[in-house]
């Protein structure tokens, strides 16, 4: 562990160190807040330990300040004091620290308190990864990788909110796999799943921009949401995408439009008025189902006068 010592005495920082390191951690010292502060500001410090009375910010202010600035970066906090009343250590605890010793610390008891944080903060650093896995898992698509239809309405809110902020357009392409269900009949379930891998794969290739989303929405429909863009740009990246298909030439002999897995896609965009993220998805629908009535494997515009 990284361990923050702040004391103003300076014999006192070098005994305490002298544990740290002991104990098989590293020290690293301050004489005050103005010089913990900026440690701490740099992230990376699993345990700090606080005298009490110091000039500038005492140990219970430091304490306030540092859970005040850094609310997502928890760990342990232990005073050592040389005061040893109730009210003192109730104090402690109040500002936010873990634990408190009186001077002169034991280095026994010292090193054992250290221990005993340090499986703490282990348990909190566990519980952090395993809860970051748990958000990516509830965003994405288990089976293609990508977003999932829940983080697909997220960023669609976030983005439907500053195009509107920022008064640029905001283009959304609904896209489907023509002819999937015969896929599936002919090929086996299986093949069907490795398909939607493969054409979520293309498509994600054919986005370059770091904001341009793609989901899937549902059984064989993506969505793909293109900030700081016109109904017109949409058209060229659907261009894109059917190009892409053409090349990749997946083949699919059960298609009646082509030899290989194409796909039809609906375009809108906020130019055409939508009231709600969700009408625009709709709008979207609308144009993909114009899309398969033309014969797929095209895209088609929402056109509001119809
Ligand atoms: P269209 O060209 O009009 O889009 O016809 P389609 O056959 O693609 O459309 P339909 O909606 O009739 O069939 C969609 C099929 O997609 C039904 C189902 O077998 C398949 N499907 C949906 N989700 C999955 C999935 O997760 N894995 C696999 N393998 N198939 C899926
Ligand atoms: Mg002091
Ligand atoms: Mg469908
Ligand atoms: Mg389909």
């Amino acid at each position: 562990m990284k361990i923050l010592v702040v004391d103003d005495d300076r014999f006192i920082r070098e005994i305490i160190s002298a544990v740290i390191v002991d104990a098989g951690h590293t020290p690293i010292t301050a004489g005050r807040d103005e010089e913990a502060l900026p440690i701490l500001a740099e992230g990376g410090i699993d345990l700090m330990l606080t005298d009490v009375e110091m000039p500038g910010l005492n140990g219970f202010e430091l304490t306030r300040e540092v859970r005040r600035r850094f609310p997502d970066d928890w760990f342990p906090i232990i005073f050592l004091s040389g005061q040893c009343d109730e009210k003192h250590y109730e104090e402690g605890i109040d500002a936010g620290g873990d634990d408190y010793l009186t001077k002169p610390v034991s280095p026994i008891v010292l090193k054992a308190k250290i221990l005993a944080m340090e499986r703490i903060a282990n348990m909190k650093k566990a519980l952090d990864a395993a809860n970051s896995r748990l958000e990516k898992l509830s965003t994405q698509d288990p089976l293609t990788k990508i977003s999932n239809r829940r983080d697909l309405e997220n960023n669609l809110l976030k983005e439907w909110k500053r195009s509107k902020r920022k008064t640029t357009e905001l283009a959304v392409i609904m896209l489907d796999i023509d002819f999937f269900k015969p896929y599936n009949d002919n090929y086996g379930h299986q093949q069907g799943d490795e398909c939607l891998k493969a054409v979520a794969k293309l498509l994600k290739q054919c986005l370059h921009r770091s904001h341009d989303l793609l989901a899937r929405y549902g059984g064989e429909e993506f969505v793909i949401v293109l900030p700081d863009t016109t109904a017109d740009g949409a058209a060229e990246v659907a261009a894109k995408i059917i190009s892409e298909l053409q090349n990749a030439n997946l083949p699919h002999a059960h298609s009646s439009v082509a030899a290989h897995v194409t796909v039809s896609m609906g375009i809108s965009s906020t130019l055409s008025n939508a009231e709600t993220p969700t009408s625009l998805l709709k709008q979207a629908d609308e144009a993909l189902y114009k899309a398969k009535e033309n014969g797929r494997n095209r895209s088609e515009f929402y056109l509001p006068e119809q």
